[in-house]
């Protein structure tokens, strides 16, 4: 059977290494000719636009689904008119867009931050008057990794956004986070800023009969807007917590009759958790279940979209997740480390490129904490966030 994956980055080259022990082949689409998978899999270099392409992509294959969700909703759609495309391209629309992501939340009943739409300059005055500051000004679209957002933290800052980001009237902004945004779709929210007490995520797996599996929610750490590092489970958490990650989730994907992996991101704030963004695919800060769980996101991701049964979620001990960004360590350094697993993507070096992670794993806190503390002197000197890792001791410890 030949799955074929929009997108070919890494979420896509850890999906192909998931599923050939499944007996599955692989075909990307992805319009870079750098894409990882390359090393691994087929891959179609053409733009995600490109009927032609498509077509030829979707020759023969079982089903389509997606490691990158910025995968414009009409390819998925065109696609869909050929073969299953898993998750549905609604769960595309819902997530490429910050306005629909927390109107869906908000009609589920699920906690999230409060927002204003911002549409053009004056828009941003009102929006400030009912949000406050500081807050956070966001694009609706194409957002990720922090890119397209901005704290306003005083008036000074708010007069800036309006000139340098803001139309004077709906419509096209004056400077578009990426080219290629259709300009009827440029458009920001100002949402509250919350002084959260850490960030957490938690992933789904429903198959295609609704069976429902989720994982242990996840503390994550990041820095200039890229996660740095994942701790599952996430230490000192309340079951209530958990249970409330759980119930979000699966009221998200039950709504979107989802079949996959699906991620959301939360704050944690006064002992509740406000729904930040969701991702309809495979996700970062789940790269730990490799190693760290009984079945990772990458094979419950393909176990779900075949229709097959899906596998268990547990964690196995404790793990923490380094991303490699930018820079990479000598893998002997990573390896010396015991239960140290070292994943690289094979994509040249730039400043705040993901290149490659690390899982690490151990059976207690107390443990994991002193294995983090071995790999401290490359994060260190990379300029890394060991900052955040070493902040994460104290409630590993304790
Ligand atoms: P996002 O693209 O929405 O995931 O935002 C990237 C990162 O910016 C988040 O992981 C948070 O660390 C931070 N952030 C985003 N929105 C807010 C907010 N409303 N309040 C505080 N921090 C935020």
């Amino acid at each position: 059977m030949t799955i074929g994956i929009l997108g070919g980055g890494q979420l896509g080259y850890m999906l192909a290494l998931a599923g050939y022990p499944l007996g599955l082949h692989f075909r990307f689409l992805d319009p870079s000719p750098e894409a990882p998978v390359g090393r691994v899999a087929t891959r179609i270099t053409a733009k995600f636009t490109d009927r032609g392409a498509l077509k030829k992509f979707a020759q023969g294959l079982a089903l389509v689904t997606y490691e990158f969700e910025n995968v414009p909703v009409e390819a998925a759609q065109f696609l869909a008119e050929r073969v299953p495309v898993l998750p549905a391209p609604a769960a595309l629309e819902v997530a490429q867009d910050r306005l629909r992501e927390k109107e869906l939340f908000r009609k589920l009943g699920i906690a999230t931050t409060e927002f204003a739409v911002v549409a053009n300059r004056s828009a941003l005055d009102s929006a400030v008057e009912q949000i406050g500051l500081p807050a956070v000004l966001k694009t609706c679209r194409m957002g990720y990794d922090g890119k397209g957002q901005w704290i306003l933290r005083d008036a000074q800052d708010v007069s800036r956004a309006k000139d340098e980001l803001l139309p004077e009237r709906p419509g096209p902004a004056t400077k578009r986070p990426k080219a290629e945004v259709p300009p009827q779709t440029v458009a920001f929210i100002l949402e509250r800023f919350v002084p959260f007490s850490r960030e957490l995520s938690i992933l789904a797996v429903r198959g295609r009969t609704g069976e429902t599996a989720v994982y242990p929610l996840i503390e994550n750490h990041h820095r200039e807007g890229i996660l740095r590092l994942s701790i599952a489970p996430a230490p000192r958490l309340e079951p209530a917590i958990q249970r409330m990650a759980e119930d979000a989730v699966r009221r998200i994907s039950e709504s979107l009759q989802y079949v996959g992996v699906l991620a959301i991101e939360f704050f944690e704030h006064q002992g509740r958790l406000l729904a930040n963004e969701m991702a309809p695919r495979v996700h970062n800060s789940g790269h730990w279940t490799i190693e760290g769980a009984l079945t990772s996101q990458f094979e419950n991701h393909l176990r779900a979209v075949t229709g097959q049964p899906l596998g268990a979620t547990s964690a196995i001990g404790c793990s923490a997740m380094l991303n490699l960004v930018g820079d990479v360590p000598d893998s002997s350094e990573v390896l010396a480390v015991r239960d140290a697993h070292l994943h690289l993507y094979g994509k040249r070096p730039r400043a705040g490129r993901k290149l490659g992670h690390v899982t690490l794993r151990a059976s207690s806190p107390g443990q994991l904490a002193s294995r983090l503390g071995e790999l401290s002197s490359f994060f260190q000197r990379a300029d890394f966030c060991l900052d955040a890792a070493l902040a994460a001791q104290p409630p590993l410890r304790a």
